[in-house]
């Protein structure tokens, strides 16, 4: 089983121990934040019971996350603690209520956590919610094979039911120049997968007068081995203009891989109007026949809140009739919970047992679909990148081109190439038996 933590000599440095909840972003920042924290001299442990300071990077998103984040909080607060992330920004003033001493980073801010967390073990409370470049910080990956890069903080959206946006604000993109330089980075310490990560990528450089296809096209043009995953969309920014065609047309270089996540929300036009989406039904159904038209097996992802306050039973069917008609590889199904601060969280909310019915058959359609959509791939013969060890299948797992996850038995390295047949299917891995590896 491989180990990623940097075997440090036993020291009288500083000892650090972060966990992080929530996106790919937090990943990313959670990886920035190490790296900064070596910078400075800190050790980084596993545990807070070695540690002379805990970071929680924090998640706001639902509900039952906040619930889990303020229990953390109030374990961790019995030593030096930095809350981080989305929470301390989104719901102001809590985390000083359930720790009072903890000093509050915000997403945007995680440059600062150097200095706040020597402030903060010498028992000086810091706040610090400023708004920082974050391209380029030196980072501590917890896979050697991916390299996650946050590409812009925010978005250009105001979605009711989003705390998100509470945290993260309005678009800040970064520099394409300064991420380019990141992936030649990362694929100089030879990384193999990139992650161009953002709460909206599709949204990417409208403050800076650029583009996702722009971006990805520069970022495709950076010398060496490796893939390129786009993170997720609103449909919201394929409207206008020509950034469909201009993306669909960067989306055919061999680097990127043929997979498309795409939020759509809800199956309801009415539903997506009190969610402020600013797109139809059909926007999101001609955007995905759009990409597929190109590259018909391309592995297409979604998002839909289920619950939500103003969707009737009628919605809820529409919602369902669109997965059937859609047929996505994967949707993540999440049950509207009420953010406080957000606009939907003052509207009439639906009775929980119905929430839950809706969750629980919505999520089963998506299971069957699923499972539909990776039983086409049985036969299939190709190219995987070896990029994880998954401790609960016990078994190395790869992504082909199509990012379809690709179980397979024996032992591999990571970042290694290998030649697979695909011969069988579950919901959400295909099984590989082996034809050839790479040296
Ligand atoms: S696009 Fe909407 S859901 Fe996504 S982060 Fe922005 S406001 Fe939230």
């Amino acid at each position: 089983m491989p180990d990623f933590y940097p075997q440090l000599p036993i020291s009288t440095m500083p000892k650090a121990y972060l966990e992080t909840y929530g996106c790919s972003a937090n990943l990313a920042d959670t990886e920035m934040m190490k790296g900064l924290l070596q910078r400075k001299g800190f050790e980084l442990v596993r545990t807070p019971e070695q540690a002379d300071i805990s970071i929680v990077n924090t998640c706001a998103v639902k509900d039952a996350t906040e619930k889990r984040m303020v229990q953390r909080i109030k374990t961790l607060s019995a030593k030096p603690l930095i809350v981080a992330g989305c929470l301390p920004e989104a719901r102001r003033g809590l985390a000083e209520r359930l720790a009072p001493n903890a000093s509050v980073l915000g997403p945007d801010a995680i440059g600062s956590i150097g200095e706040m967390a020597s402030s903060a073990i010498s028992g000086r409370r810091i706040e610090d919610f400023s708004r920082q470049n974050k391209v380029l910080l030196p980072k501590v990956r917890a896979n050697p094979t991916i390299d996650i890069i946050e590409i812009s903080s925010g978005c250009l959206s105001s979605c009711t039911f989003c705390a998100t946006k509470l945290a993260r604000k309005d678009i800040l993109s970064y520099r394409p120049a300064a991420i380019r330089q990141a992936v030649q980075l990362a694929v100089a310490d030879g990384c193999k997968e990139i992650w161009l990560t953002s709460q909206d990528a599709s949204a990417y450089g409208a403050d800076i007068g650029t583009d996702i296809a722009s971006l990805l096209e520069s970022v495709c043009a950076v010398d060496g081995d490796f893939m390129v995953r786009l993170g997720m969309m609103n449909p919201l920014h394929f409207l206008k203009g020509k950034r469909l065609s201009e993306l669909l047309e960067t989306y055919r270089n061999a680097k990127v891989f043929k997979f498309l996540h795409l939020c759509v929300q809800s199956g309801s036009d009415t539903v997506l109007a009190d969610m402020q989406r600013g797109y139809a039904v059909s926007d999101f159904k001609r955007i995905v026949a759009a990409f597929r038209a190109e590259m018909p097996e391309i592995t297409v992802w979604t998002d839909i809140i289920v619950g939500f306050p103003t969707e009737t039973y009628t919605d809820f069917a529409q919602t369902m009739e669109l997965l059937e008609e859609v047929k996505p590889d994967m949707a993540n199904v999440s049950k509207y919970s009420a953010r406080p601060g957000t606009k939907a969280s003052v509207m009439a909310q639906l009775p929980v047992d119905a929430k839950q019915e809706r969750s629980r058959r919505l999520s089963e359609l998506v299971g069957k679909i699923s499972l539909e959509k990776n039983v086409q791939w049985k036969g299939w013969k190709g190219t995987v990148l070896v990029d994880e060890y998954d401790k609960r299948l016990g078994v190395w797992t790869g992504r082909n081109y199509a990012y379809k996850k690709v179980a397979m038995r024996g032992n591999f390295r990571h970042g290694q190439k290998v030649e697979a047949e695909i011969v069988n299917a579950g919901i959400a891995h295909l099984e590989g038996r082996l034809l050839a590896a790479s040296n």
